[in-house]
């Protein structure tokens, strides 16, 4: 008999395939506005003008000041821009941080937003806005910031270099991995994280030996959508905490972080939930998740060490200090020496025992 479930769908409208950024215009009239401001990164501003030159009049300008970790001083300069400009929406161009812009615009004016989502961050898919202030990171889950119409067009990542579509894409993979063991899962989420790893499983091989191959990129972007529907809408647990506390206590960058722990912690959790990690281990052709996950991450080229990144063993005690402070739930209890041994193994890149 099934076990008794919530299932609460939460995505937006989602445009998918090769060539669709060119469907941009159309989905604002959708939209009903008709003056979008554009968002990108410095590193991305060439491609947001040029999308904004496309638009033509229903584009209004380009804000190309997104950064990481969405700082709220950058986040109200775009602001002052949205409303001097007198904008009625805005289109996200890029990651993550782009996205997380765009998130912390509506977050206080309610503007709709279009998103061409351009990594496998899967931030587009959810109702999470995390922002800084002076340094501090918070995080808040409010409908008013998922956004309205995501357009997946894969032709925009095949520039996307192979070591970002290695981490981005691992990054998505553990959001479905969490997915699957999140106390609130349901048969949906746990269906859409298995094909959503499986996409990526297939896809990541490939684009490591030819980043332009469309149908791996393509590939890559469906699942990543799938895996970032499941952080939208289930708990996450100990790998999510891990990441954020790493990230934000000793500014390790995201998508590494996530690459590298994601074994580790899945070898912390697994112990308790075999059963339910049990579709990833047969995915991979192994016996545990674990291993599976860690020797798949050696063969498409992800980085292995978090010493890598500048941790050093000397921060290990602190870091477990923080994750068991106000930890997420996980399936196995969280417990400092477990944790400590966990991170011990991150930090050198030794495979999961
Ligand atoms: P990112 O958005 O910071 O992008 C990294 C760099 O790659 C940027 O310079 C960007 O302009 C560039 N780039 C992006 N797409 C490209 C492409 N196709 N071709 C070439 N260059 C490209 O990285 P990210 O990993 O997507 O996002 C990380 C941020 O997103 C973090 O701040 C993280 O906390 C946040 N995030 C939030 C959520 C959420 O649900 N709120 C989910 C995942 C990540």
């Amino acid at each position: 008999m099934r076990e008794p479930f919530i299932y609460k769908g939460t995505i937006p409208r989602i445009v998918f395939g090769a060539g669709t950024v060119a469907k941009v215009a159309d989905e604002l009239v959708n939209l009903s506005r008709h003056r979008a401001l554009v968002l990108s990164t410095a590193h991305q501003e060439a491609d947001a003008k040029a999308l904004a030159e496309r638009l033509g009049a229903v584009c209004v300008g380009v804000f190309s000041g997104a950064v990481m970790h969405t700082p709220v001083e950058v986040t109200l300069e775009a602001l002052r821009v949205f409303s001097d400009k007198g904008a009625d929406c805005v289109i996200s161009f890029g990651g993550g941080s782009t996205i997380g812009l765009g998130k912390a615009i509506a977050y206080r004016n309610n503007t709709p937003q279009l998103v061409i989502a351009t990594t496998y961050a899967g931030s587009e898919v959810t109702p999470i806005l995390g922002q800084t202030d002076r340094g501090i990171k918070t995080t808040v889950r409010d409908l008013s910031v998922l956004p309205e119409t995501v357009i997946y067009d894969p032709e925009l990542t095949y520039a996307l270099p192979v070591n970002m579509t290695v981490n981005s894409g691992l990054n998505a993979i553990a959001h479905a991995v969490e997915g699957l063991y999140a106390q609130d899962r349901n048969p949906v989420s746990s269906m859409m994280a298995m094909e959503g790893i499986a996409a990526l499983h297939r896809a990541l091989p490939a684009i490591a030996g030819d980043p332009r191959n469309p149908a791996a990129r393509s590939d890559a972007l469906y699942g990543s959508w799938l895996c970032g529907v499941v952080l939208g809408t289930v708990g996450m647990a100990l790998h999510h905490k891990m990441c954020h506390t790493l990230g934000g206590t000793f500014d390790l960058p995201h998508a590494e972080t996530h690459a590298i722990l994601l074994p580790h912690t899945v070898a912390y959790t697994e112990a308790a939930v075999p059963h339910l990690l049990a579709p990833i281990a047969a995915l991979m052709g192994t016996d545990r998740a674990a291993t599976g996950l860690f020797d798949f991450a050696r063969a498409i080229g992800a980085p292995s060490k978090l010493q890598d990144l500048g941790l050093t063993s000397r921060d290990l005690d602190k870091a477990t200090e923080i994750a068991l402070q106000n930890p997420y739930w996980n399936p196995r209890p969280l417990e400092a020496n477990g944790i400590k041994e966990m991170l011990q193994k991150a930090l050198e890149g030794a495979r999961p025992g």
